[in-house]
């Protein structure tokens, strides 16, 4: 079993695939009939009781507000029956500081945080303290490469984005000329709905119906042309925020690559080039830890108990029906943030 992952027995690319896109009630319910167990491995991998623990954390936002309460309510139970402190997590924040749990990475750094609902460029002065630099206008990265796995008919698993780079990684990405998005808008913003369009009507056009051994080629070289723009558009926007950061702090040494997308090997190396290119270094975490994991939401858990960012809840939290949780939550809206001291 991999060491990151609790083998619960489902996936919930499974549960939905039918659906075509995640079902709120559907993935609640997966969520309800895993947590018990899922908490019971971990505590039974690592070797401890809760009683053992000093904290727990839990992402309260942003996401489906049906599973995040699922997350909450047994995190508030734990907290309430073991007298353990409660951390509340950003997940977009969770994303981001895991890349310091193997890297030395000091605030102030630049972030570009890509995944499969957010593409977002950002600071990050100190734990809770964000400035925005850039968004996506539309879609993000992720969904969009999980996109393009449906429309080329692969499989999912382990998602959308890793099957695209394996195929494209056999297609000529010159092959097809899909065009640049926001040439002409000299920001840090991103777009990826018109790349997405171009792509089904290049799967439209030239690899229609099933996916077989006939048209492979083809498809390899539609997934290697999108790959290579949807990549480029984060390696422009990368640089030019990289520039700005610098001319805001210019004490920044690191730029921090996290989220899904940021598996990618062509994206790691593509920024490698711009982080070189500006004399600054490039960190991402391990791949295992970009894609959503529960040691991204204890490790951003770890920091803000070091700051004092936690709660104290009473006994009867154990059986509160009410949950605080945030579906909708930009990262840069974090009330009880502080900066972390650096040593
Ligand atoms: P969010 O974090 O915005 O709430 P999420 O939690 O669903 O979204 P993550 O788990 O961080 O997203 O990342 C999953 C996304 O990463 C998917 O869209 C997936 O296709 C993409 N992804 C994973 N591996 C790769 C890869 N090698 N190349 C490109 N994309 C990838
Ligand atoms: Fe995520």
């Amino acid at each position: 079993m991999h060491p990151y992952r609790t083998d619960i027995g489902i996936l919930q690319v499974d549960i939905h695939a039918p659906w075509g896109g995640v079902v709120p009630k559907l993935a609640q319910e997966a969520h309800e009939a895993a947590m018990d167990s899922t908490v019971e491995q971990a505590l039974q991998q690592a070797g401890v009781r809760p009683s053992d623990l000093e904290a727990v954390a839990v992402t309260v936002g942003p996401g489906l507000s049906l599973c995040l309460k699922v997350g909450v309510q047994k995190a508030r139970q734990l907290a309430a029956e073991h007298g353990l402190k409660y951390v509340a997590v950003h997940h977009m924040e969770a994303h981001a500081l895991v890349a310091r749990a193997s890297a030395p990475v000091a605030f102030p750094f630049l972030c570009l945080l890509v995944s499969g609902g957010h593409n977002l460029l950002v600071i990050a002065h100190g734990v809770g303290r964000y400035s925005l630099l850039g968004s996506t206008l539309d879609d993000a990265v992720g969904e969009a490469y999980d996109k393009v796995a449906r429309l080329l008919g692969l499989e999912l698993r382990p998602s959308g984005g890793a099957a695209v780079e394996t195929l494209a990684a056999e297609g000529d990405d010159q092959r097809f000329k899909f065009s640049m998005p926001l040439r002409m808008r000299p920001n840090c913003n991103f777009s990826y709905a018109g790349l997405k369009t171009a792509v089904r009507l290049a799967i439209e056009a030239e690899a229609p119906g099933p996916a077989t051994d006939a048209n492979r080629q083809v498809r390899a070289d539609i997934a290697a042309s999108f790959q290579r723009v949807a990549l480029t558009h984060l390696e422009e926007r990368t640089r030019r925020a990289a520039a700005w950061a610098l001319e805001a702090e210019p004490s920044i040494c690191h730029i921090v690559v996290a989220g899904g997308v940021a598996a990618n090997k062509l994206l790691r190396s593509k920024l490698q080039g711009v982080a070189k290119g500006i004399g600054l270094e490039l960190v991402s975490p391990p791949p295992q830890l970009c894609t959503d994991n529960g040691v991204m939401v204890a490790w951003a858990g770890a920091e803000r108990l070091a700051l004092g960012l936690w709660e104290h809840l009473p006994a009867s939290a154990a059986d509160d029906a009410w949950v605080d949780v945030r579906p909708r939550w930009p990262l840069t809206d974090q009330r009880d943030s502080r900066s972390l001291s650096e040593p």
